[in-house]
Formats: structure tokens, C-alpha cells, sequence
């Protein structure tokens, strides 16, 4: 069997296409413009990247767009105070501080400075506790972007067995939590896991965030299950070039598993997909109108 290849490149576009659209309505019908506010300190180069594509994708989706750039030595409370401003600027829906931030800068107090109702990566501890209990929240952009292919592929996730590798803040811990939501019976699995290979071998759908290439061996994989691979790694191509990997050794699970993410292609595509239908989720509960489907 060979699994359907899912593409994360495909389904990021619809998603965006369908942002613009919804972005389209609200103008017309309410004459408001969803704002986003990317904050990037420093000069680091792959955020520097992230935040330019971040910002053509919002233009592309008419979401109005600023970057704030600060210097790599500004003060905490410099930052503290440009997302108070932020916070208080009723055209600026969602705030997103690029991360990470340099070492003299206390993140976790920079995310609490966000106004949770504006936080559209969702790391707000509000946010991800209100996720945690099951309350409406503002939902970190892959896992979002994973549950909405695994939706389309799947539809009702309802019974399956979920596996979640890796237990991190902004990706397996609410990626488990959305799992839950949608009545999976959930296992999250990390480095103290003893039997990773077996837990494997149960999962329906198995999600994998670890950042260790090809480290999830294709033959654990249980027959015909999804394989949503959230890991970016750069490995060796040979002849003195790179190549990105996933967490999952990929040509041998794609002859086991239903269907699969590829990387590069499958869930980096849709994070910043996601950050966008976050911007109009954002602006639209400030406005007090329903938020859209695709949203
Ligand atoms: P973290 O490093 O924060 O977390 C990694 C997790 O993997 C930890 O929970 C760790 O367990 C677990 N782990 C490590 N070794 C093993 C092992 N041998 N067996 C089982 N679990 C293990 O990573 P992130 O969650 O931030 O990111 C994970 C991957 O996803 C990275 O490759 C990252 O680049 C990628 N990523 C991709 C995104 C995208 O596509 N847009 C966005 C975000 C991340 P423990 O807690 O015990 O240490």
C-alpha cells in the first residue's frame, strides 16, 4: 500500500485563499480590515525569513500587516512597552513577537504582556489554558494547521487512537489538547517514553513533533494510519549540501501508513495559514460578529 501524499502546500493556499475571501466580506459588509502586528528582535536570520513571508502572506490575504523591528540589545521594557501600545491600538487585532527573543529578555513575560485576546500564536497562558480545559481560545498555529488536515482527510476524529511525540508548549501539549476535543483517545509520548515503537504500532493517527530526524522508524507505523510529521530538520545531502527532513523516516512509512506529510510541504505551510485565519478569528471576536468557517 502506498499512503496518499497530503499536501500541506495545496491546503495552505485554500486556506489562505479562503481568509481572503472572508477578509474581503468584512470590509465590504462591516468596514473592518483585520490587523496583524509582527514584533522581531534582533537580527536572526530564519526569523527574519518567518517574518518576511508572515508579512507577504497577510498583503496577499488583505490583512493589513507592521513589523516592529527593535535592536538585538533593547531593553525588556522597550519591548514591554511596544506591546502595551500594541495591546491598546484598536486597529491591531493580533500581536505576534516573533521568538525567539535574545537572552536578556524573559519571554514568558513578554507572551504575558499580550492581550490574550490579540495573541494570535496562542502561548498566551491563558490562551493555553483555557485550550487545557476546553473553553474557546486562541489556538497555536501548527497544531491548528495539523487538526485542520487531519479533519479534511478524516473527518470525524471521534474514537481514534492519537499519538502525540513530543510534548512541548506550542506544539505536542496542544496538539494533544485539541486531539482530546475532538474525542480521540489520546497518548502523549516524549523522551522518558519506554516504548515508543509499540505506542506507535497503536495509533491511528500519529503525530510526530520531536525534532530528531527520521528518528520515528517506518515499520513502527500501524497499517493505514495518518502520519502528520511536524518536524524540520536540516541533515546532511552529501556533496557539501543540506536537505530538510522530517521526524519520520518517510520512504519506508509511506508504504505503510494511509497517508502522510511530507517536509518540506506538508505542516509548514500551513503555520502561517493558520496565523492568518487567527488574525480575522481574532479581529472578528473583537468586533463581537461571528467567526467564519474557514477561519
Ligand atoms: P521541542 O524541542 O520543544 O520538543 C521536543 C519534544 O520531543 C520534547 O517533548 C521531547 O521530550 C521530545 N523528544 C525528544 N527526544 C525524544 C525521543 N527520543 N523520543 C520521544 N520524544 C522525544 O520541539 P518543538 O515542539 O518546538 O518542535 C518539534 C519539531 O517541530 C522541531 O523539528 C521543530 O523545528 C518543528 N516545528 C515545526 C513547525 C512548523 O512546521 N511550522 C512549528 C514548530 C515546530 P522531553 O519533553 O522529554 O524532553
Amino acid at each position: 500500500m502506498t499512503a496518499e501524499i497530503i499536501d500541506g502546500k495545496a491546503f495552505a493556499a485554500r486556506v489562505r485563499a479562503g481568509v481572503g475571501h472572508q477578509v474581503g466580506l468584512l470590509r465590504t459588509r462591516h468596514g473592518l480590515t483585520p490587523g496583524l502586528s509582527v514584533v522581531l528582535v534582533g537580527e536572526d536570520p530564519a526569523s527574519q525569513v518567518y517574518v518576511r513571508n508572515k508579512g507577504k502572506a497577510a498583503a496577499e490575504a488583505g490583512v493589513v500587516s507592521d513589523e516592529i523591528r527593535l535592536p538585538e540589545d533593547v531593553e525588556a521594557e522597550a519591548v514591554l512597552e511596544v506591546v502595551r501600545r500594541l495591546n491598546r491600538d484598536p486597529a491591531v487585532h493580533g500581536i505576534l513577537v516573533q521568538l525567539p527573543l535574545p537572552d536578556h529578555i524573559d519571554e514568558a513575560q513578554v507572551i504575558d504582556a499580550i492581550d490574550p485576546a490579540k495573541d494570535v500564536d496562542g502561548f498566551h497562558v491563558i490562551n493555553t489554558g483555557r485550550l487545557a480545559i476546553g473553553l474557546e481560545a486562541m489556538v497555536p498555529c501548527t497544531p491548528l494547521g495539523c487538526l485542520m488536515m487531519l479533519k479534511d482527510r478524516l473527518g470525524d476524529l471521534s474514537g481514534s487512537r492519537a499519538l502525540v511525540v513530543g510534548r512541548s508548549n506550542i506544539v505536542g501539549k496542544p496538539m494533544a489538547s485539541l486531539l482530546l476535543a475532538q474525542h480521540c483517545t489520546v497518548t502523549i509520548a516524549h523522551s522518558r517514553t519506554l516504548d515508543l515503537a509499540g505506542e506507535c504500532g497503536r495509533a491511528d493517527i500519529l503525530i510526530a513533533a520531536v525534532g530528531r530526524p527520521r528518528m520515528i522508524e517506518g515499520a513502527w507505523i500501524k497499517p493505514g494510519a495518518t502520519v502528520i510529521d511536524v518536524g524540520i530538520n536540516r541533515i546532511d545531502a552529501g556533496g557539501g549540501k543540506t536537505r530538510l527532513a522530517g521526524d519520520v523516516e518517510f520512504e519506508v512509512a509511506v508504504e505503510i501508513a494511509g497517508a502522510i506529510t511530507p517536509v518540506p510541504g506538508g505542516v509548514g505551510p500551513m503555520t502561517i495559514a493558520c496565523l492568518l485565519a487567527n488574525t480575522v478569528t481574532a479581529a472578528c471576536r473583537q468586533a463581537g460578529f461571528p467567526v467564519p468557517e474557514t477561519a
